[in-house]
């Protein structure tokens, strides 16, 4: 017999929401480890001991990080979610009855207090600092990377960059626009580069026309993650505009806030190409004491079959190169008395052949055949750029980079799992406050996975 569901007509109920939430549920796990205490400390300057209380800023907290832990990208429908779902209204200490509040509140708090307090940064800080406790964090080696996010913002509505006007953008009062002007001499956004985007968005100028591989171009942000190989804990986050530059530069501004916030230097950073120049490696190397695994831009290599720079031996006490048929190759071959001789080209230095010696070699086809005398350069930090190339050698560096790949997992899993495939927030500050949610949910997600609760229950029975 076909049975039939009937509502029960039961008026009160005996209910337990602690109870009704599984002991293995992800919002559970995650609990344990979203430290709340010092958010208050933050936010306290921020609020009037006079008026009427506000909404509590940890729901608000609590709500956004279920958002970006379940990949829910929808403010509007991540109050119906958390109205419904008895699970989230344990998570945010709601209780059966409690008001979820109205979506305006996030724009409100996120433009207000939250901004000012820079209270996203603590929050992300205190799960960082959750999984030093926690010892998933070896501080041995970091890798860095970055990954593209679409912006907001559509090539239809976008202009030519010679037409944009910061006047009529500031007088039509663009949140966005008045954001990107207030960065323009930021090393992370308008500083970055001096070179003029092709299009910009008129709904958020600070957003970067580019491309990645094949892919047709679109306005994006990049986020920048530096994790710790160990268990892929992310030990800092920041958002910058979409090119190489900016993105070498938070490398940077990450390794350097680590340590001041954490203590942690890295005795290895793990980085492709794109970080590979002469100035970050001598930075790396010569200021941080930090080895690079990470494979250097060289463009002396010769594919015509002449001898490439690589052939000539660099002979350090005497400050000139040996060519492979035993010759000296010198920057001066007598003293001069202007200091500056040789400094006009940017810090590199040109080593040369004695043109008698090149015109009676007998590899001079092989090494300079269309000149009379062969020279080299020296670029700036070369010293560094030998020393990557020779770490480039090890058996360490092979390791390094497999781990390297566990950042391009985490910017996958960012995409794929929390759906942050395209932000929902306009101007540097939206993308820097999306960017912070996304890593504190990858870190609790982490420190769940990690850590569950029915492990240490076995470990202390
Ligand atoms: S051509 Fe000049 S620099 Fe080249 S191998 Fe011969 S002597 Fe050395």
């Amino acid at each position: 017999m076909m049975g039939t569901q009937d509502a029960p007509a039961q008026l009160f109920y005996d209910f337990d929401l602690e109870r009704h939430v599984p002991a293995g549920h992800m919002l559970r796990e995650i609990d344990r480890f979203l430290d709340m205490d010092g958010m208050r400390e933050a936010l306290r300057p921020f609020y009037s001991s006079l008026g009427r209380p506000s909404i509590d800023p940890e729901l608000i907290i609590r709500m956004l990080v279920i958002g970006y832990v379940m990949g829910i990208r929808s403010e509007r429908r991540l109050c119906d979610e958390v109205h419904l779902n008895l699970a989230y209204r344990w998570f945010c200490r709601l209780g059966l009855e409690g008001k979820v509040p109205d979506h305006s509140t996030f724009s409100r708090h996120r433009h207000g207090k939250f901004r000012d307090s820079d209270l996203l940064r603590k929050v992300f800080e205190a799960t960082v600092e959750r999984c030093l406790k926690e010892d998933l964090v070896s501080g041995e080696g970091f890798a860095v990377d970055a990954s593209l996010i679409p912006a907001d913002a559509n090539k239809t509505r976008s202009i030519a960059a010679s037409d944009w006007n910061a006047d009529v953008a500031r007088k039509a009062g663009n949140r966005a626009a008045q954001e990107y002007l207030e960065t323009l001499d930021n090393a992370a956004f308008g500083a970055a580069s001096p070179v003029q985007p092709k299009f910009v968005a008129k709904s958020d100028p600070a957003a970067q026309w580019t491309r990645a591989d094949e892919s047709r171009p679109y306005f994006a942000y990049a986020t920048n993650y530096l994790i710790d190989t160990k268990s892929s804990v992310i030990m800092d986050v920041e958002a910058t505009r979409a090119i190489r530059q900016a993105e070498v530069g938070a490398s940077r501004t990450m390794l350097d806030r680590t340590e001041k916030r954490f203590g942690i230097r890295p005795e290895w950073l793990a980085a492709d190409t794109a970080y590979g120049n002469a100035e970050n490696l001598g930075w790396l190397v010569e200021r941080r004491s930090i080895i690079p695994f990470i494979p250097v831009i060289d463009k002396s290599e010769r594919t015509d079959g002449t001898f490439s720079r690589s052939d000539f031996e660099w002979d350090e006490k005497n400050d000139q190169y040996i060519c492979p048929e035993g010759q000296a190759l010198k920057q001066f071959r007598r003293n001069y008395s202007d200091p500056n001789r040789g400094k006009a080209t940017g810090g590199r230095k040109k080593y040369r052949a004695l043109k008698a010696t090149c015109q009676t070699c007998p590899s001079k086809d092989i090494c300079c055949p269309k000149a009379e005398a062969r020279y080299v350069t020296r670029e700036p930090h070369e010293e560094a750029r030998e020393f990557a190339r020779a770490c480039r050698k090890t058996k360490a560096y092979k390791i390094s980079r497999d781990k390297r790949k566990k950042v391009e997992m985490l910017f996958a899993h960012l995409k794929r799992i929390l759906n942050l495939t395209r932000l929902r927030l306009r101007g540097p500050n939206g993308a820097k406050d999306e960017f912070l949610l996304a890593a504190i949910a990858q870190n609790l997600r982490k420190l769940a996975k990690l850590r569950p609760q029915c492990v240490q229950k076995e470990v202390s029975a």
